[in-house]
């Protein structure tokens, strides 16, 4: 697995700004520039971003504008809410203009990583869905999976205060390993 996609990639230019330009007409709205900017601030950073990191990151642009412009971004289908454990959504751009991936959502800062699967493991998960949703009729168009757990941040805090509750160990008599 990759994780985090590069600027490199179909994101960059263009050509996403022309789809992005395309969808909005089709939903009535029109591409302003503070629109452009957050596509651009959601393209480049490669893991979905909250209201908070948005407004780190374009310091200028109100937080109420920029709430504004990602809701008519999700209605014209560019734009994606993820769900994390903290209470605040993230945002991305839709699957459908990067690429299908998951999610590593760590449950102590809220922080999303994006991981991109390979396709065996895409072909597993889409063998074990079809055996999952087999017999109740139920037609698997697509899926969500996100790896709940702690960054390497939160795990390094998590465990040294786990070593700190632990009792201190006997110490063991001399000639024992
Ligand atoms: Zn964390
Ligand atoms: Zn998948």
């Amino acid at each position: 697995m990759t994780v985090s996609r590069g600027p490199g990639d179909k994101t960059g230019g263009d050509s996403l700004h022309g789809l992005v330009e395309e969808r909005l007409r089709q939903a009535a709205q029109r591409y302003t520039s503070g629109r452009r900017a957050l596509v651009d601030l959601l393209a480049q950073a490669g893991h979905p971003l909250s209201i908070e990191d948005i407004a780190e990151q374009a310091p200028r642009m109100p937080r109420s504008s920029a709430y504004r412009h990602l809701v008519d971004l999700q209605q014209a289908g560019v734009v994606r809410r993820v769900a994390a454990n903290d209470g605040y959504f993230r945002f991305e751009l839709a699957e459908d203009i990067t690429e299908h991936h998951h999610h590593l959502v760590c449950t102590y800062c809220g922080q999303v990583l994006d991981v991109t699967p390979t396709p065996a493991f895409e072909q597993a998960m889409n063998s074990y869905l079809a055996s999952l949703t087999g017999s109740s009729g139920f037609v698997s168009d697509d899926h969500r999976l996100d790896v709940l757990g702690a960054c390497a941040t939160c795990n390094r805090a998590r465990s040294a205060r786990r070593d700190q509750a632990l009792p201190r160990a006997t110490p063991q008599p001399a000639g024992r390993p």
